[in-house]
């Protein structure tokens, strides 16, 4: 384990196969994929900046990375992926082993490059999108936390301001004392055309050539854009004023009817307009929303109240009315902002469900930000809103314009990637005719990424059958390249290239090389991106036995034990955790959707694809930390069995955080005794768990949910609806303090099946 965090930490990436099985059907039955989650942009302190060019090879154009050969004496590089010998250029002639560029050092598989002059000044733009169809109270709290953050924008952001109900209104906010609006009718989409006419963009000069869609700028005058986009130093107040007029939509609801809500002619309002201001340059649209859609194209539900939302039930049967119109228009969206290098970022705030599910594709596309919570009043919301503008050591680095490349080895060629990017169609022989996610290209557009942003990409061994020799020699290397272009939070352009060597294995022999080389939290991680996808777009597609099948073929591949003898099967260390992984991943959020809405599973799947490794084994096996006065904090087993009248749990889900008191430490709180000086030592074991929450809560985007709940209370059921059920109503042990009531198999139960199964 230790040594594949020390990788992940020189380079940002976790595989699960760090021995690769080296033909293709070694590497199918492997069942899981070769494939690398790989954070792109996360920050290494150590890591060393070149203020040059890269050098290239003029064949692939893999760039130079300590793997190549070097012949000093001859000037020469041999490129591995296709070796290609290239000389280096004159500037390089001082170059010996005793003299490298930092690009050779064994050390630097990671570095970047900082190409001078190629700088761009273009400052970060924020366009806020607000829905007005919510009530008072939601307004106000919306408002507050939005002058917060407008005070907190960096001084030289562009802003711009659309709010929205029945109407779009677009607020002109270069207008000094004189607050003007244009108004759009919400039920109708608006090309752009319509928009830069309605909008008097050529009063005063004449049209330019239709058909000019990004670059050009549409011909549009600086003047013509600070109308709408500010800079947040000069509008802060007209900004702040447009807020404090901002009223709930003034249109009435008929009972029995829902609000018009037109949030997609918004976005899409939004969208158009940042594209004929700043196409290409890296500008967000931050959507806030508080209702379900009913008008638009992007409607999810009809205004009238007694039709329900859709379901997941709905969506299986596929009697959801408006569910494929509106993704079909949030696809259209999504090619637009890709094409404008433009980001969406939503901030879902309702007790009903908005359609996050439908706007999943625009913000995953545009690798924006996704925050759900119940209310704008909610500290998940309030929080997270405060942490996008925070700088310091808890930024998040927002980045733009990414664009991300590999190379491979020729006998690896690339299925496609799970995570916040967009393909962007560059077919070639690396692609893989077996598509997952964003596939069938070698280059992804990521418009916005940040410091955790992590993508999971999935590879193809093609290598057939090798011949006895090679399988003898020693030497198998595979090489992957990932070479990020991306701005820079400080506006330059950088380069951040990595360069991967993995030893491949094949023949017989070869399961027993593979072991070691086994990342099973890379595996269980990959396996719950895969699980999640499958989901959403095979029909009929059955998670539970996928998994199951999965599982069992790797434990009788991997696992030790005589034929038909259960009792003799035991696991490497390597593997060992991998069942429960799976046992969780069963009973996760991301495969047992039916117990949450749509939109909530959407959610959890976009935050799933886009985090690291540790950060998403926590969201599929979360953490228990048992506090009492026999001991220090320690962890617990994620079972029923550590529930004790005298001992307080801490769970972290990821998007949960619960803290479980036992009943024992619930009485003596409601009797007030840590409020007592002799009972000082309760007063710290009921405060340490709160510290830790609250430590957690303060690294987290999005902010986790809180639930302080007691034992037998009616909040206990987010801690008993991660546990393990060792003891339920229908088992006879009941030694722990606890049972649950449920039907689910134990972990127990779970693991002597797969033992069965495996030694068959
Ligand atoms: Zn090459």
């Amino acid at each position: 384990m230790a040594e594949f965090l020390e990788l992940e930490a020189q380079d940002g990436v976790r595989m699960a196969w760090n021995v690769v099985p080296g033909t293709k059907q070694e590497a199918g039955n492997c069942v899981v994929p070769v494939s690398a989650i790989y954070t792109p942009i996360k920050p290494f302190p150590n890591m060393p900046l070149l203020p040059y060019a890269p050098l290239r090879c003029r064949n692939c154009r893999s760039v130079l990375n300590p793997f190549s050969i070097v012949d000093f004496a001859a000037k020469i590089w041999i490129c591995p992926f296709c070796f290609q010998r290239n000389h280096f250029p004159p500037h390089y002639a001082s170059i010996s082993d005793e003299n490298l560029p930092a690009e050779l050092f064994p050390q630097y598989t990671t570095i970047e490059y900082q190409s001078p002059g190629e700088g761009s000044s273009l400052p970060p733009v924020f366009m806020f999108v607000l829905d007005t169809s919510i009530i008072e109270e939601e307004m106000t709290f919306l408002k507050s936390a939005l002058s917060q953050a407008i005070g907190l924008l960096p001084e030289n952001s562009l802003v711009g301001l659309i709010t929205f109900g029945t109407l779009v209104h677009v607020h002109e906010l270069g207008f000094g004392t004189m607050p003007k609006t244009y108004v759009f009718k919400g039920s109708k989409d608006v090309s752009k055309d319509q928009l830069l006419e309605q909008m008097s963009f050529f009063l005063n000069k004449p049209r330019p050539a239709t058909g000019v869609i990004a670059g050009a700028r549409d011909g549009l005058s600086s003047e013509s854009i600070s109308r709408f986009l500010l800079p947040a130093s000069e509008c802060e107040f007209a900004l702040n004023s447009v807020l404090e007029e901002l009223s709930k939509d003034p249109w009435p609801v008929p009972v029995e009817q829902r609000a018009t809500r037109c949030t997609s002619t918004a976005l899409s309002i939004a969208a158009s307009l940042l594209g004929a201001c700043v196409p290409g340059s890296g500008a967000r649209i931050m959507a806030f929303i508080g209702g379900p859609s009913t008008e638009g194209p992007g409607a999810i539900v009809s205004k009238n109240l007694s039709e329900p939302i859709r379901s997941h039930k709905d969506l299986d049967k596929d009697s959801a009315p408006h569910y494929h119109k509106a993704v079909k228009f949030y696809e259209a969206l999504a090619k637009q902002l890709v094409h404008q290098g433009h980001v969406l970022d939503l901030f879902a705030c309702a007790l009903d469900q908005v359609g996050v599910a439908e706007l999943k594709v625009a913000v995953e596309r545009t690798g924006g930000l996704v925050v759900l919570a119940e209310s704008f009043g909610h500290s998940v919301f309030k929080d997270s809103l405060k942490h996008v503008f925070q700088s310091g050591d808890k930024d998040l680095g927002l980045s733009s314009n990414g664009i991300f490349e590999i190379n491979c080895s020729k006998d690896i060629k690339v299925q496609g990637i799970l995570g916040p990017c967009a393909s962007l169609e560059k077919k070639g022989p690396l692609c893989s005719d077996t598509i997952v996610g964003q596939g069938s290209t070698s280059a992804w557009k990521m418009c916005g990424l940040d410091q955790s942003t992590s993508l999971c990409l999935i590879f193809e061994i093609v290598k057939k059958d090798i011949p006895d020799a090679t399988v003898q020699s020693t030497g198998n290397q595979f090489y992957f390249q990932f070479l990020t272009y991306y701005q820079h939070s400080s506006g330059e352009m950088r380069l951040r290239v990595t360069t991967l060597s993995r030893r491949w294995v094949a023949g017989p022999g070869s399961v027993q090389d593979l072991i070691p080389g086994f990342d099973q939290e890379a595996a269980a991680v990959v396996m719950a991106r895969l699980v999640s996808f499958k989901m959403e777009i095979e029909a009929e597609f059955d998670p539970i036995r996928w998994l199951d099948k999965a599982l069992i073929h790797i434990c009788s591949r991997f696992g030790d034990y005589q034929k038909e003898s259960p009792s003799s099967f035991s696991l490497s260390p390597r593997f060992s955790i991998f069942p429960q992984f799976i046992f969780h991943l069963r009973r996760s959020q991301f495969v047992q959707v039916f117990n949450n809405s749509p939109d909530e599973t959407a959610y959890f799947r976009m935050i799933l694809n886009r985090e690291n490794v540790t950060n998403s084994v926590v969201m599929i096996q979360p953490s228990l930390i048992s506090y009492s006065f026999q001991s220090a904090p320690e962890p617990a087993l994620l079972d029923v069995a550590s529930i004790a009248a005298d001992k307080i749990l801490l769970l972290d889900s990821y998007f949960t955080i619960v803290i479980f008191h036992g009943s024992t430490i619930a009485q003596w709180r409601k009797a007030g005794y840590h409020n007592q000086p002799e009972h000082q030592a309760f007063a710290q074991l009921l405060q340490a768990p709160r510290d830790d929450a609250d430590a957690i809560i303060k690294e987290r985007f999005p902010v986790p949910r809180l639930v302080i709940c007691d034992q037998h209370g009616s909040q206990a059921r987010f801690l008993l609806a991660k546990l393990n059920p060792s003891a339920t109503y229908n088992s006879d042990s009941h030694s722990g303090g606890d049972i649950i009531f449920t039907d689910d198999v134990s972990f127990e139960v779970f693991l002597d099946h797969l033992q069965r199964l495996a030694v068959q």
